[in-house]
């Protein structure tokens, strides 16, 4: 296979870096591109073209004109369907069923539901009575906040790329996006439909590189950033925000979960069984809002476990091309290192190893991958690192419970707060059990159904902020009030 070469797009024009790094095809362990690196000079070329951007012409469009561009990037994406298809799939070895259904669709998507929400989004409009009687009218105007550094993730990379650059785009702003250095694949893609559907030099800018001393820290202490938006784990959502802090960065983070499943004994048990091998082992476990907790209602514990166990022991491993494998790798040698010291640990704290816990056999053109047994635990207390500690693979510990109260007591026993499946068929208790979770995003009956202008995002250690339809919008836009008295 020839090696590709990832460029950085740096005003409209693809360049190079200060070095390179490799991208690894992590189903094989192949070397799929050499990567430009940027570093504080290319970031700091970026911003500078973002920031002209701004006061020229794309500054000057009207909401539609940038709306229809919007609507012409999701065009792209969708002409380009097969290229960022197999781009995605090499990068993250993800199984073709999933990418096709969900990445690149939602990647598109991502573009055409803020175009039309920022056309429709109305003002805000206040009528005050004042002393003289005649009174005053305050409205809401709506500005972009300026150079936006958008930080992503390897595990949905054109998906949560575009969740993030759609709004920030149709609220007018200009950006420096940096795709998670396992992942450069799509963001270069991304700028190529960029520039062909003429979103003019400046306004999409991608640097590609690391986090500490690399683009990442460049793109977070830059004077001239405005607003952070990041999604990636809570320790580096701390790191960020400290070396945002003396320039006093608005910051939007969606990080890192452990979430809990609750599975009650009047739930529809295929469903909860069907809804739960999803929410588990999607993506090989690494979706930040799969459950790697499971909490079973006592008296149909055993026949849970039993099932869940049997249909992961079927799950199809194998080449990501193939629309039959249900599972592929985890992104990279390294985060495969992590998950096993999980899959030991979890034995050192007691837990019985249900299924998996170790590497599977694979054909020889796989042997170099990142592979992973899918694995369930049991006989935890909530209090072991495996059930506090987010492990991001193909992994859930399931436990017993005896009543509501204990269930909800056990699901929010956590740093984190990011989503909850409530599996029951009894309405009082989904509404009560809902309500009662501290998490920001709850599931009844279903899990990772999502409407784009709903709030997304978490609690705790989960995040900061909402992104989603007229919250996003809200965070990439300064609002200003205007105040005309009347005479
Ligand atoms: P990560 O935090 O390691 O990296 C994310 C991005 O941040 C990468 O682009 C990385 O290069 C960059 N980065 C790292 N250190 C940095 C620094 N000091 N300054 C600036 N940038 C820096 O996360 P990851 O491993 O790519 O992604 C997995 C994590 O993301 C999991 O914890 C998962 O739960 C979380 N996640 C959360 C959501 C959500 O919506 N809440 C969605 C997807 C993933």
């Amino acid at each position: 296979m020839r090696v590709k070469h990832f460029k950085l797009f740096i005003d409209g024009e693809f360049c190079g870096g200060r070095s390179t790094f490799e991208d690894i095809n992590p189903a094989t362990g192949q070397v799929i591109a050499k990567v430009e690196e940027a570093g504080p000079e290319e970031v700091d070329r970026a911003v500078a073209a973002a920031k002209r951007a701004l006061s020229g012409p794309w500054g000057k469009l009207s909401v539609s004109e940038r709306a229809s561009l919007l609507h012409k990037v999701a065009d792209g994406i969708m002409a380009r369907f097969d290229d960022f298809l197999r781009a995605e799939i090499e990068d993250t070895g993800k199984p073709v069923s999933w990418a096709s259904a969900v990445d690149i669709p939602r990647g598109a998507a991502n573009f055409r539901i803020f175009a039309d929400q920022i056309k429709t989004m109305g003002v805000p409009a206040f009528h005050q009575d004042t002393a003289d009687g005649l009174g005053a009218l305050h409205y809401v105007s709506r500005r972009p906040v300026g150079v936006v550094s958008v930080i992503c993730p390897w595990n949905l990379p054109l998906l949560l790329m575009t969740w993030k650059v759609a709004p920030a785009l149709a609220a007018g702003n200009a950006l420096v996006v940096k795709p998670s250095e396992e992942t450069p694949a799509t963001a270069t893609l991304l700028a190529e439909v960029m520039r062909d559907v003429g979103v003019p030099p400046g306004v999409f800018n991608v640097v590609h590189g690391f986090g500490p001393g690399s683009a990442g820290e460049a793109m977070t202490t830059h004077k001239d950033v405005a607003a952070i938006t990041f999604t990636g784990e809570s320790a580096t959502g701390q790191a960020i925000m400290r070396n945002a802090a003396s320039g006093l960065k608005k910051l939007s983070f969606e990080l890192g979960g452990k979430n809990p499943a609750l599975v009650f004994a009047d739930a529809d048990f295929e469903a909860a069984i069907a809804g739960t091998m999803r929410s588990v082992f999607s993506n090989c476990g690494q979706v930040c809002l799969c459950s790697e907790r499971v909490y079973v209602e006592r008296s149909v514990f055993d026949r849970f476990v039993e099932e869940l166990a049997k249909r992961a022991s079927e799950l199809r491993l194998g080449d990501p091309f193939d629309s039959a494998t249900a599972m592929g790798p985890l992104i990279s040698a390294g985060h495969r290192e992590k998950v096993l010291s999980y899959y030991e640990l979890a034995k050192s704290e007691g837990a019985e190893v249900v299924m998996g816990g170790g590497i599977p056999e694979m054909p020889a053109e796989y042997a170099a991958g990142s592979w992973v047994q899918p694995t369930i635990w049991t006989g935890l207390s909530n209090d072991a690192r495996c059930l506090q500690e987010e492990v991001f693979g193909p992994v859930c510990h399931i436990m017993p419970f005896d009543s509501e109260d204990e269930a909800i007591a056990l699901a929010n026993d956590s740093d984190y707060g990011l989503a909850a499946a409530i599996w029951t068929q009894n309405l009082n208790r989904a509404h009560r059990v809902a309500a009662a979770m501290e998490t920001g995003l709850v599931w009844v009956n279903t899990w990772f159904l999502r409407d784009l202008r709903t709030p997304f995002g978490g609690s705790k250690a989960s995040g900061i902020g909402r992104e989603g339809g007229e919250y996003s919008l809200n965070f990439y836009s300064e609002t200003k009030n205007i105040c005309i008295k009347h005479n």
